[in-house]
């Protein structure tokens, strides 16, 4: 016997509107300070009415276009009703049989990026089953100290606008499931509809696993489903995932009980990040438990085509067509297209500004991701802020291209650029000429003088000549190593040619 796993995704997106979903308190995230950010709306006071923040819905219109969602004509709010402490009206406001878009589908990239462009790597194609605006409910903070027993609620968050998406079960592993929560991240932020920070419960999640067990004669018994809730980092849905799998095959090897049959109903679990284990929740309501009904404070939605036009007018490039255009229009290999793609749209528009200015997409990629990478992460910079801008370091590369400097020489005016900037100087283009006039890093062009170096060399070399005329190559290195000494900015390529013609007279 063996299992095929099965996953589908709940996700939540908090959206990155300035005031709440149906009320104009601030969204910012407040802890320290808990139920400023209220008002009878969001209070769930008595006559007061919700009023939709027009941004919240355009907002999820965009992420919905972006999941490849279709956006529909019409759309309704319904009350969800259920009582807990951080929701103050009884019900949250959500939609429930007509959301704003369905049937979408993402593709994800899984497994490594393969170093031979001619081995695409396999593709998951992720179906969305829908996506519907809701109000976030409160945060109930409990008194962990182990004395109390107070429980606080802080209302701050009640009533910030969600996005909720909801895959096919269409993932097939751990694995799987985070490079999709991966890629949804990235494509939100390049849109900037959330800052999907995770820490701050700006994107969290909700794993639907089973397994298909498949018998000796092929046929497939499904095990019953869990549901995981409230996953807030990647890495502990990889390993809540990980955990239910095999609690769950397990489990089927001892009972043999199979989704449906008694004691096979659906339930839903918590994850222990401290100990790795899933631990059962209260029971999952039905549907019909919350009495879904339309709420008759909030009028109806109608979306016009041109409507969703303008809105997907303008939206940016997604990251996946981009990754795939990079490796077309700058000839990128695939893993330098999605190292450049998967720090965030700011380092794709550094890197594209580099590279159509200087002519060289290798060239660029080649110091985005290693001579400034480093830099940034030694001087703690991100991109936004990195004092050389593109177009200088455009003009870096456009001297290497030119054979006016040498790599060596280049990183050499990068540092002095970058310690400049700690003295107060600019790094700007004639900056780099400056750099290089001042430090004699201009490479030779006179072969005149290449040639007096490799006679002043060979001149006092005979042991090096000898041993490489007896046939030890590496003797090369050392003639080549001199005559670069003796004229500094030397091309090294021209040198090395000239002492090998030399070598063979
Ligand atoms: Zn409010």
């Amino acid at each position: 016997m063996t299992y095929e796993i099965i996953i589908g995704l709940e996700i939540h997106v908090q959206l990155q509107t300035r005031t709440k979903i149906f009320c104009g308190c601030s969204t910012a995230f407040n802890p320290d300070h808990p139920n400023v950010q209220v008002c009878p709306v969001c209070l769930g006071l008595p006559g007061a009415l919700p009023v939709l923040n027009a941004e919240a819905f355009h907002l999820g219109i965009k992420t919905a276009l972006g999941l490849g969602c279709e956006i529909a004509k019409f759309t309704k709010w319904d009350r969800k009703q259920y009582f807990y402490p951080d929701l103050p009206k009884g019900y949250q406001i959500s939609q429930f049989d007509l959301p704003f878009s369905h049937d979408g589908h993402v593709e994800v990239v899984i497994g490594a990026a393969s170093a031979d462009p001619a081995q695409p790597p396999p593709v998951r194609r992720v179906r969305i089953l829908r996506a519907h605006l809701e109000e976030d409910a409160g945060k109930n903070v409990h008194d962990e100290s182990g004395r109390g027993r107070e429980s606080k609620v802080d209302l701050n968050r009640a009533g910030t606008p969600l996005v909720e998406i909801v895959t096919e079960p269409d993932l097939r592993s751990s694995a799987e499931a985070r490079q999709f929560l991966e890629e949804l991240k990235l494509m939100l932020t390049y849109l900037e509809v959330s800052d999907c920070n995770m820490q701050e419960g700006s994107l969290r999640c909700d794993a639907n696993v089973n397994l298909h067990v498949i018998q000796a004669d092929g046929s497939r018994v499904p095990t019953p489903i869990v549901e995981i809730k409230n996953l807030n980092s990647f890495r502990f849905t990889e390993q809540a995932i990980d955990y239910e799998v095999a609690r769950q095959w397990e489990s089927f090897q001892q009972t043999g009980i199979r989704m449906g049959a008694k004691g096979g109903h659906k339930r839903t679990v918590g994850f222990d990040p401290g100990r790795g284990t899933t631990y059962p929740l209260r029971e999952k309501e039905e549907a019909a438990d919350y009495r879904y009904f339309p709420d008759p404070d909030l009028v109806p939605m109608t979306t016009t085509t041109d409507q969703v036009a303008a809105i997907r007018a303008e939206m940016c490039e997604l990251p996946s067509h981009r990754r795939q255009r990079l490796i077309q229009d700058y000839q990128l290999s695939t893993y330098d297209a999605a190292v450049i793609i998967d720090q965030g749209r700011p380092v794709a528009d550094y890197f594209e500004e580099v590279a159509k200015s200087c002519g060289d997409g290798k060239q660029a990629a080649n110091w985005l991701t290693q001579d400034l990478q480093a830099a940034m992460k030694e001087r703690g910079e991100s991109i936004v802020n990195f004092p050389i801008r593109p177009e200088v370091l455009a003009g870096l590369l456009e001297r290497i291209n030119k054979k006016r400097i040498t790599i060596k020489s280049a990183r050499e005016v990068f540092t002095s650029l970058l310690s400049g900037t700690a003295e107060g100087l600019s790094p700007s283009v004639p900056r780099i000429d400056e750099l290089i006039a001042s430090r004699g890093l201009e490479i030779v062009q006179d072969t005149g003088a290449i040639d007096a170096a490799i006679s002043e060399v060979f001149s006092r070399s005979a042991k090096a000549i000898a041993d490489f005329k007896a046939g030890n190559e590496k003797a090369v290195g050392a003639l080549i190593g001199q005559v670069m000494k003796g004229v500094k900015g030397a091309d090294p390529q021209t040198v090395r040619e000239k002492v090998l013609a030399r070598l063979a007279e």
